[in-house]
């Protein structure tokens, strides 16, 4: 529990904040860059001091003062972009709760709490208001649930007051689609407006009630499934579901609402949701960011014939890369759940980075693995980040020292094997209950297969801090600003399996 003095420190420096993003935004002079330039930098000296001797290393802020530095660096003129479309009251909402609360305050509280309570504690929780859904998507894990569990307003208020209390400020919600339960999510959003709250979300539910509703509290964004063209689309999701997504779209960009994308990628679509094409189309209907998820083969409806081949998965690394370097100018800045691991120290589930409740209240570690021991009904959040799955993957993590095989389920499958007999986690889908023996089987080909291509890729990348890659074990430089260290391949990380050795 915070103390009161500590509560009024916390609203000093939040009103503070709040005075000089107002004056930010109200002397918005899309011309004068300098200005903006001088902004950037006084925030980075805030976030210096704010970190204080724990923080980023000084090396690490003089490379990022030097690219703030530049206005025709591509991701400078690109948070211009955003900061210029982006409605004046959600833009300040944003930059307070996402800003001020989970980047500064929250990683502050957050690596406290770490060394504090020694586990995992995370930056985000993600959970599933409902796994009611309008839409029955081939593939989805989501329909073997039987669509008829919800978390009540009370425990979704339960989740994210815990989690305040650790320092987590960003919630995402999936499902199930999360909107199905829009007021209470509203109301949840209303309460906790110190917060931010990320829905993956189909679009069906989203009209122009939504959009004003959400411009107004600013503290939502929605990341919009979508699988390419119409037909790549459509085959997946349903007829109509694509038109559903470009209204959507429309609207979240005419009321200046901040949104991305969520992809899954398959064999039979991979081609089409990295095509530059499609990423230019979505960049101009107003999307900003993207998350591209491997499809898994979770659930006894999977079809695992689905997932990518190596080869789609090779050129799915080098696509999303390019997209992020300054050879390209898109209006969009995408992420690869599956192959970006370096960026976040390998595996970011069990707490570590995130975790996810279920519709039910059980914890899993990750939204792909439905194993837990706790359950929201009966603990508090800290009581299931210290739960014996969540401990296994503290101990466990990195999984694998080469990040492009980072998954203990995936690329690693006797591990999830392991830490799930160990432990004596069960099954969270009481519908159709899915034994970690048939889970894992899935996957086993897949991991032989892979483990090989992968480390050929990885020895001959250059890589990140190996520093970077356990709290549990070493002290870690800030994962939001790890993207700007390199090393060179002299200092590459151990072997792909000597962890395990
Ligand atoms: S469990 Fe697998 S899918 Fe989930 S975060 Fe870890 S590596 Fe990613």
């Amino acid at each position: 529990m915070t103390s009161t003095v500590e509560n009024l420190q916390h609203a000093a420096e939040r009103k503070a904040f709040a005075v000089a993003i107002d004056k930010f935004l109200n002397h918005l002079d899309k011309s004068d860059v300098s200005e903006r330039t001088e902004t950037y930098l006084k925030l980075i000296d805030a976030a210096e001091k704010f970190w204080g001797k724990n923080g980023a290393r000084k090396e690490t802020l003089d490379k990022v003062r030097e690219y703030v530095k530049n206005p025709e660096n591509r991701w400078v003129k690109f948070i211009n972009r955003v900061i210029d479309e982006t409605d004046r009251n959600y833009a300040k909402k944003m930059l307070l709760n996402l800003g001020y609360e989970a980047f500064f305050r929250g990683t502050k509280m957050i690596r406290a709490n770490r060394e504090k309570y020694q586990c995992n504690i995370p930056w985000l929780i993600l959970f599933d208001p409902t796994d009611a859904c309008n839409m029955h998507c081939v593939g989805c894990w989501s329909g073997t649930y039987g669509h008829k569990h919800n978390l009540t307003f009370e425990e979704m208020d339960k989740i994210v007051t815990e989690g305040k209390e650790l320092g987590t400020y960003l919630y995402m919600m999936t499902g199930g689609e999360p909107m199905v339960r829009k007021n209470d999510i509203f109301k949840l959003a209303e309460k906790h407006n110190d917060c931010f709250f990320g829905l993956y979300s189909n679009s069906t539910l989203i009209d122009e009630e939504v959009c004003k509703k959400v411009q107004k509290l600013g503290n939502i964004t929605f990341m919009l499934s979508i699988e390419g063209t119409p037909d790549t689309n459509d085959s997946r999701r349903g007829e109509g579901h694509y038109q559903a997504v470009m209204k959507a779209m429309d609207l979240l960009k005419k009321y200046g609402i901040v949104f991305g994308t969520s992809i899954c990628y398959t064999k039979a679509n991979i081609e089409a949701v990295t095509d530059t094409k499609f990423i230019e189309f979505i960049a101009e209907k107003g999307a900003r960011f993207g998350f591209f998820f491997h499809f898994m083969p979770v659930g006894n409806n999977a079809v695992p014939e689905l997932m990518p081949t190596f080869e789609q998965r090779k050129k799915m690394i080098d696509k999303i890369r390019w997209i992020r370097t300054g050879d390209n100018n898109l209006g969009f800045f995408p992420m690869d759940f599956q192959n970006d691991g370096e960026f976040v120290g390998g595996c970011i589930a069990g707490g570590r980075n995130y975790f996810h409740i279920n519709a039910n209240g059980d914890a899993e570690p990750c939204v792909f693995i439905h194993f837990s021991n706790t359950n929201i009904h009966e603990h508090h959040i800290l009581e299931m980040l210290q739960s014996p799955l969540f401990m296994a993957y503290h101990e466990g993590q990195p999984f694998n020292r080469n990040h492009l095989r980072p998954c203990p389920m995936l690329e690693n499958p006797e591990l999830l094997r392991e830490m799930v007999d160990a432990t004596g986690a069960h099954g969270t889908n009481s519908e159709s209950e899915e034994s970690v023996e048939q889970l894992c089987s899935k996957c086993d080909d897949y991991a032989a297969g892979w483990a090989p291509i992968a480390d050929e890729i990885w020895a001959s990348q250059k890589h990140y801090k190996k520093a970077y890659e356990n709290y549990s074990r070493e002290k870690i430089e800030h994962p939001e600003l790890a993207a700007f260290e390199h090393v060179d391949g002299s200092d590459r990380i151990e072997s792909a399996d000597e962890k395990r050795a």
